[in-house]
C-alpha cells in the first residue's frame, strides 16, 4: 500500500534523509508550490523512476512574488495535494514554514547569476528570480538531493537553477522535464484553477501562437515571426505581456535561425497571468 511520509520540521526531515543516505539510497527532489496537477505529478513519476527516495516540497515561497495580491490569491489545496501524492506511492512530502526553509534568515542564500535573471520573467516580475534562487538554494542545502526535477514550462527558471548549481558547485543533477498540456494545448499550471471555463478555452491561444511560430520557422525571420504571432492577440480576449523569440541558452533576441531558439510568451487571461514556451528548432 503506497504511503506518504509528511514532515513540517526541517530537523525531522534531515534526520530521516540522513538515515536513508546512510544505507546508500539516492534522493530525488521535486520542489513545488502545491495546488498539484498532472504536470507536477509527471515530475514525481520521473523522479520515482530514477531515485530510491522522492521528496516533494510544497511551499508557496513569498519571496518570489512581486505582487502581494498574486501571493494572496495563489491557489492552495493541501488536502487534495496529499491525496494526489498518496496515489503515487512512497513519497516524502515536506510542507515547511518560512523558518524551516530559512532558519537563519534568507540573505545567506542570495546569489547573482547574471543578466539572465533580468530578462523576460525577470524584467516583468522584478525580484522574482532573486526569490526563486533563495528558496531553491535553501532547499538544496537542506535536502541535499542527488537529482532535482524541474519543468521546462518554467524554462528560464531551469536555466537559472542550472547556473546557480554551476556557480556554487552544488552536487545535484538538474533534470528538465517536458511540459504537460491540457487537451486544448494549454500548459497545465496551478494558476489554471483561477480561470473560468471560458477563460480556459480562450487561454489555448497561447499554445496556438507557439505552434504557429514552430510551423513558420522556415518561411519567416525571427522578427517577422514575432510580429505575426503577436498579432494573434490583437483584439482578442488575452492581453499579451510579451512574446519573444530568443536564443535557448541565454534568452537573448536572435536575428536568424542558426542557433537553438525558443519562443516564450506571457499573457493575461482576465486577471490570471500565464506563461508558456516552445522550442522552435
Ligand atoms: P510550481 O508549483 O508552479 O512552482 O511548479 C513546480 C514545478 O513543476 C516546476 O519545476 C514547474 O516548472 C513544474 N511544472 C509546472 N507546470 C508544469 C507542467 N504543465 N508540465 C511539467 N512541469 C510543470
Amino acid at each position: 500500500m503506497p504511503s506518504i511520509n509528511h514532515f513540517q520540521k526541517r530537523s525531522l526531515l534531515i534526520e530521516q534523509l540522513n538515515a536513508e543516505k546512510k544505507v546508500g539510497k539516492t534522493i530525488g527532489f521535486v520542489p513545488t508550490m502545491g495546488a498539484l496537477h498532472q504536470g507536477h505529478l509527471s515530475l514525481v513519476e520521473q523522479a520515482k523512476k530514477e531515485c530510491d527516495i522522492v521528496v516533494v516540497s510544497i511551499y508557496v515561497n513569498p519571496l518570489q512574488f512581486n505582487n502581494p495580491n498574486d501571493l494572496k490569491n495563489y491557489p492552495r489545496s493541501l488536502a487534495n495535494d496529499f491525496s494526489l501524492l498518496s496515489n503515487h506511492g512512497n513519497i516524502i512530502v515536506f510542507c515547511p514554514s518560512f523558518d524551516d526553509v530559512f532558519p537563519n534568515g534568507e540573505e545567506q542564500y542570495t546569489l547573482n547569476v547574471g543578466e539572465i535573471a533580468n530578462l523576460l520573467e525577470g524584467h516583468y516580475r522584478p525580484g522574482h528570480f532573486t526569490g526563486v534562487i533563495k528558496v531553491v538554494n535553501a532547499l538544496f542545502n537542506l535536502i541535499k538531493p542527488n537529482k532535482a526535477y524541474f519543468g521546462n514550462k518554467d524554462y528560464q527558471q531551469v536555466l537559472i537553477v542550472k547556473k546557480m548549481v554551476q556557480i556554487l558547485g552544488q552536487d545535484v543533477k538538474i533534470i528538465a522535464c517536458p511540459t504537460h498540456r491540457s487537451k486544448n494545448g494549454l500548459a497545465m499550471s496551478s494558476r489554471n484553477a483561477l480561470l473560468s471555463e471560458q477563460e480556459g478555452r480562450e487561454a489555448a491561444l497561447i499554445y496556438e501562437a507557439l505552434k504557429l511560430c514552430k510551423e513558420k520557422i522556415n518561411s519567416l525571420s525571427p522578427a517577422e515571426l514575432k510580429a505575426e504571432a503577436s498579432s494573434l492577440f490583437e483584439n482578442g480576449p488575452l492581453k499579451l505581456e510579451y512574446l519573444e523569440i530568443v536564443s535557448a541558452d541565454e534568452l537573448v533576441p536572435i536575428n536568424n535561425w542558426e542557433q537553438k531558439s525558443i519562443c516564450c510568451i506571457a499573457a493575461y487571461c482576465g486577471k490570471v497571468r500565464l506563461i508558456d514556451n516552445l522550442m522552435l528548432n
